[in-house]
């Protein structure tokens, strides 16, 4: 459901171009996957993905004697979602069982940062669990009050200090606060300088050592936060944020924004980095696991 209505412009974008593609007189021939190829990169698919996924599609239509092109919408399905999520568990987040569980969210200003964290707050206490916000975006003004709205609309506990002040300083308050009141998920705000690579990798790595101090395996999970609009953009950023620090999930903002949701594709196979959530909107209920199949279903349905 939600994905269906979150992908309505992709759809209206993609889809009836697809549709017209695999129409039943239509022939399985190299015409047909040139085509194809046209679509899915206007689709913001990605060059290096859909020739990936060309190539094995017309290697799939000659193995299994696919002459109709209606028959081989049920394939780019299935190959889509395999693109999409190499492993069943690989989009779930990783859980601290011993204990807090900390996340720690990058990207530049204006991907949805902010707002991501503040709904999966919303998700996680939904579920039952304890949660806290780290004001860690010190440096942009404004950032600690809009994670302080979020934690009032949640109803979870923001830990912060003034503007300016040191973002490791923030995560020691937030790391020795959360465990002694029991919280179950530490979430971390940090700043998306991306001007001055080297000081975004030395405040990311500063912070994360502060974390570890205290628990091993801390972060649990560094979040890269990525606008679906800004297309190739995302990708760029994606780039640099790796180069600075070890990301293990994707969120993937304001999917319901951009009639070019194939972007999940070309991060997730050109990146090689799991797209874990995607925001479908504004709401606190608006950001949802990501799931391969429920998302090519989606763009089919
Ligand atoms: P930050 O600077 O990265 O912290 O970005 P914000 O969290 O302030 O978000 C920037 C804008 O994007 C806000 O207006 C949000 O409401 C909007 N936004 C965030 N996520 C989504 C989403 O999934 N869908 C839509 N439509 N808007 C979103």
């Amino acid at each position: 459901e939600k994905f269906r209505d979150g992908l309505t412009k992709t759809r209206d974008n993609f889809v009836g171009a697809m549709n017209e593609l695999v129409k039943d007189y239509r022939t399985v021939d190299e015409e047909f996957f040139e085509e194809l190829e046209e679509l899915l990169i206007g689709a913001d698919v990605g060059v290096n993905t859909v020739m990936e996924l060309v190539d094995t599609l017309r290697d799939e239509a000659k193995r299994r004697n696919i002459k109709d092109a209606k028959d081989i919408q049920p394939v780019i399905s299935e190959k889509l979602a395999e693109l999409l999520q190499k492993s069943e568990d690989e989009t779930e987040l990783r859980v601290n069982a011993d204990g807090l569980t900390v996340y720690l969210f990058v990207g530049v200003n204006g991907v949805g940062k902010t707002t991501s964290i503040g709904k999966l707050a919303h998700k996680l206490k939904a579920e039952g669990k304890k949660v806290m916000l780290a004001a860690g975006d010190t440096f942009r003004a404004g950032a600690i009050e809009q994670l302080e709205v979020w934690g009032e609309r949640a109803g979870v506990d923001v830990i912060k200090q003034q503007a300016g002040s040191d973002p490791a300083a923030v995560m020691y308050d937030a790391i020795h606060s959360a465990k002694s009141k029991g919280v179950d998920v530490l979430l971390c705000d940090t700043a998306g300088r991306l001007q001055n690579k080297v000081n975004l990798m030395n405040e990311l790595e500063k912070v994360k050592r502060v974390l570890t101090r205290e628990i091993p395996d801390a972060p649990h999970e560094v979040l890269l936060v990525l606008d679906a609009t800004t297309g190739q953009n995302a990708m760029s950023q994606a780039k640099t944020f790796g180069q600075s620090t070890e990301v293990t999930g994707i969120v993937l903002t304001k999917l319901d924004g951009t009639a070019k949701g194939g972007i999940v594709l070309a991060i997730r196979n050109e990146l090689d980095i799991p797209v874990k959530l995607v925001g479908l909107g504004e709401g606190a209920d608006d950001l949802h696991e990501f799931n391969a199949e429920q998302y090519v279903n989606g763009l089919f349905a």
